[in-house]
């Protein structure tokens, strides 16, 4: 084999050369492919389809991409048969709203279908873009496993996850009141509802007595809810009311009559003890309707607007209505106080418009009924970190409602039924069938089963878009079984699920849900949960923070592209891993350019090494650690117990660890302290024997080796660049990315410093304090230093000297030598002076 040869590793670092290079050499390799015959252990990653719809991609979004990824890259160099994927989330609420931005349309000025075709137009841009942001930032996804939540492979899946579900008796449908959009026009689910703080107005409004005519007065921050009112309730033990029970209130200004009752859950305490029931302000409201029947007297449309039953303040917005009803109840001093509370309104988390609830029917899955074994199937799931488990678990604890899955929207997948046209009785699309679209497919039954109708209509509403992501490890696994597509069952569960703390309630809740009704276990073992990426201020990452911080020649901080531009996509990766699991990370564009200081750092040394190398034979034998000089085993020593550091780290799904300790070993052993040290035994080879230089070269030639795969899975380029020019000629692997993971040594890791090496490293110390004392630069050479050993005993004496050409490589002196000095060091018996320039 032949041997190194200097200018193996050129001078400029290019970041986006060498990214086209890795590439070429990635894809070349087929490097990131799952292979479905391959005998190694699996490990599987459920990755967050994100919205495609956000064309917004900012640093947040690389930074936590990238966190999950250093693991996949990890568990790849450990041996594992890596089946990583990427999805996209385009259906559903998110990408309509940006539809209807986009093209200033709405569901009233719009067909289905070019609505559809809109939606489609923009998810396929949105999945383009993001596949290129993936790659920029050196994704090792499989993209032939990729999928869209739209995609005719994912309707299938949620389709046939539907037809399970109501073959098994989890669904039904309900013409109960639900949580409403008046936005968007649909239904919502409990997890798709906010709560937001803001400033309202309480009034307290006089109602009348029927009987006595006495005021009757009611306190609400709703009053455009009143056309609604239903019912006046008191609490049972409430004296002041007992004449009541049983009579009538008459409601202001819109003068219908509503009984009065009891109830135990009237707060006697709050205003004057007296509460309006209406059809609906709230879920309240709902509970006392359903319990005593109450009648029903709707006063807003599903689109926001005041019903008839508001008489003159018909047709108004919700907004509006309540300010002339309050106007209207001024003139005529039925309004006794108003004053201004903080009141927490329920929002939903798509248009920030406070809710309503209408009556519509929709299909709702049964969770409330489940919420024990939902919370035992919490317990058995690995938590990464540990404390995101209570959110999952106060979330079901807290469960109201079951999930209605209906939307009266457009863009989503078809619920698989029709329903007879005479009796209503649901007729169930065939599995092989799927998937279907009832609002355009005719119904396979030829007549209803129950009457015998040949009249079918098609469920025009779809179903809501956690629906279909909640059986992401499902899609991976084809479970739907779609023909030519790779992954079957043998994946699931799958290992492990990575996501944002803050879908929790939804995606994860959702996904372990269906897993539990479908195949009645987890669908994965271990779920790794991520912080936020914040911006400057400490606010998570927005648009805004994009749009504001575009300068002219189009450079973005916020922008994953322009920062890859300026500073590669390894710096910014190495942002990405500098918060530990489960923790926010705030961007600032230093912390990128503190990255790209390590990359460069990484190349000089690389280069440095390679020139120091120079006629080293990586295939001859190398002499054993223990006969090398004590930097080289230091340097091994250090370099052990970072691989068990790192390893570790990782083994928690906790990457920051690993940052950490590279760091800490990258410029604190390695290249200020030890490359330093022995390249003086090339500069100066009079000074040293052949020994030192073969042992010097034996252990550089390891140790950066083993630093490459450490950092491989942070900075996957640069690694991979330096692997290329100097070790791939020598080894039997395409990549460094396919290279085994460092072996931790436990020897090694217990080791002590070397004697030696502590000598060097305290005189070191104190040349360094000595240099801040005199205000000396660190770097500076000196002229020499001068060390009394006066006090030490033989075997000092004799260290310092026959290391002495390493103590003054390492203090960066031009001579050391020996006479009397003032500066105690950590030696015994020695101290130490620097010699002032002549
Ligand atoms: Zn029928």
């Amino acid at each position: 084999m032949t041997k190194i040869v200097q200018d193996l590793i050129e001078k400029d670092y290019e970041h986006e050369a060498i990214k086209e290079d890795c590439w070429e050499v990635w894809e070349g390799e087929k490097l990131y492919d799952y292979a479905p015959d391959d005998s190694k252990e699996l490990f599987s990653i459920d990755t967050p389809p994100p919205y495609v719809s956000a064309a917004h991609l900012h640093v947040g979004h690389a930074m936590s991409y990238a966190q999950a990824e250093f693991v996949v890259r990890y568990k790849r160099m450990r041996g594992f048969n890596v089946f990583y994927p990427m999805g996209f989330d385009d259906n559903g609420l998110p990408t309509e709203r940006f539809v209807e931005q986009t093209y200033n349309v709405n569901k009233s000025n719009i067909t289905r279908e070019k609505f559809r075709e809109l939606c489609m137009e923009e998810t396929a841009k949105g999945a383009k873009t993001y596949e290129e942001m993936w790659r920029n930032l050196g994704l090792s996804v499989d993209w032939s496993l990729r999928y869209s939540t739209i995609d005719p492979h994912c309707q299938r899946t949620s389709q046939k996850s539907f037809i399970d579900l109501y073959n098994k008796g989890l669904l039904y449908r309900d013409d109960s009141p639900v949580i409403w959009d008046t936005h968007f026009e649909t239904s919502l689910a409990q997890a798709d509802v906010d709560t937001l703080t803001r400033n309202g107005q309480m009034h307290d409004i006089a109602f009348k007595s029927v009987e006595t005519g006495e005021n009757l007065v009611i306190s609400t921050t709703r009053p455009e809810l009143i056309p609604a009112c239903v019912a006046m309730y008191f609490h049972p033990k409430d004296e002041r009311y007992q004449h009541l029970e049983g009579k009538e209130a008459e409601v202001p200004l819109f003068g219908h009559k509503v009984p009065i009752r009891t109830s135990e859950e009237v707060d006697m305490e709050f205003g004057t003890g007296l509460m309006q029931v209406c059809t609906f302000g709230d879920g309240e409201d709902v509970k006392k309707w359903k319990d005593d029947k109450l009648d029903t007297r709707i006063c807003i449309n599903p689109n926001g607007t005041m019903t008839e039953l508001a008489g003159p303040f018909a047709g108004m917005k919700v907004e509006q209505a309540r300010k002339e009803i309050v106007k209207a109840l001024k003139e005529q001093e039925l309004i006794l106080e108003s004053k201004q509370v903080k009141q927490n309104v329920s929002v939903s988390e798509r248009s920030n418009q406070p809710i309503e609830f209408v009556m519509a029917p929709q299909w709702f899955i049964r969770l409330l009924d489940y919420k024990d074994e939902f919370l035992k199937r919490s317990e058995q799931l690995q938590w990464y970190p540990d404390y995101m488990k209570v959110r999952l678990d106060d979330w079901v604890n807290g469960l109201k409602y079951d999930w209605n899955i209906s939307r009266q929207r457009f863009y989503g997948v078809p619920f698989p039924i029709w329903y007879c046209k005479d009796c209503g009785t649901v007729v169930v699309a065939d599995e092989a069938s799927l998937p279907v679209d009832p609002a355009e497919q005719p119904c396979p039954a030829e007549s209803c089963s129950n009457c015998g109708s040949t009249e079918f209509e098609g469920e025009s509403d779809v179903m809501e878009t956690w629906m279909t992501s909640s059986l992401t490890p499902l899609v991976n696994a084809n479970w739907a079984g779609t023909e030519g597509r790779k992954g079957d069952m043998s994946i699931y569960p799958m290992t492990l699920r990575v996501q944002a703390f803050e879908i929790i309630r939804t995606w994860l809740f959702y996904t372990v849900a269906k897993s539990h009704f479908h195949h009645d276990g987890l669908p994965w073992r271990d779920c790794m949960i991520s912080g936020w990426g914040l911006n400057e201020q400490g606010k998570k990452i927005s648009k805004r923070d994009l749009e504001k911080f575009t300068d002219k020649e189009g450079y973005n901080r916020y922008d994953p592209h322009s920062v890859i531009k300026k500073y590669s996509a390894d710096a910014l990766r190495f942002w990405a891993a500098g918060s530990h699991l489960g923790h926010d990370l705030r961007f600032n564009e230093k912390d990128v350019r503190t990255g790209r200081k390590v990359v460069i750092k990484l190349w000089n040394v690389a280069r440095l090494c390679n020139i120091l190398l120079e006629g080293f034979d990586p295939s001859a034998p190398r002499p054993d650690l223990a006969d090398r000089s004590v930097e080289d085993r230091w340097v091994q020593i250090e370099l052990a117990k970072t691989i068990k550091t790192v390893t570790d780290g990782f083994e928690r799904y906790d990457y920051a660890y690993g940052r950490e300790a590279l760091e800490r070993f990258f410029w604190g052993v390695f290249c200020d302290n030890y490359v330093e040290i022995v390249k003086d035994r090339f500069w100066n080879p009079e000074r040293y024997s052949e020994e030192l230089r073969a042992s010097a070269q034996a252990t550089m030639w390891e140790s950066l080796r083993t630093l490459l795969a450490l950092f491989a899975p942070y900075l996957p380029f640069i690694t991979e660049a330096i692997f290329q020019r100097l070790y791939k000629p020598y080894e039997d692997i395409a990549s460094i990315h396919i290279a085994d993971w460092p072996e931790e040594e436990a020897e090694l890791e217990a080791a002590e410093t070397p004697d030696g090496m502590a000598l060097i490293l305290d005189l070191l110390n104190a040349t360094r304090e000595l240099r801040s004392q005199n205000k000396i630069s660190q770097t500076k050479v000196l002229e020499g230093i001068r060390i009394d050993m006066d006090g030490a005993d033989n075997g000092t004496k004799q260290m310092v000297q026959e290391l002495a050409g390493s103590i003054q490589s390492a203090t960066r002196c031009k001579e050391v030598v020996y006479g009397p000095a003032d500066y105690a060091t950590a030696v015994d018996g020695v101290k130490l002076e620097i010699v002032a320039e002549a």
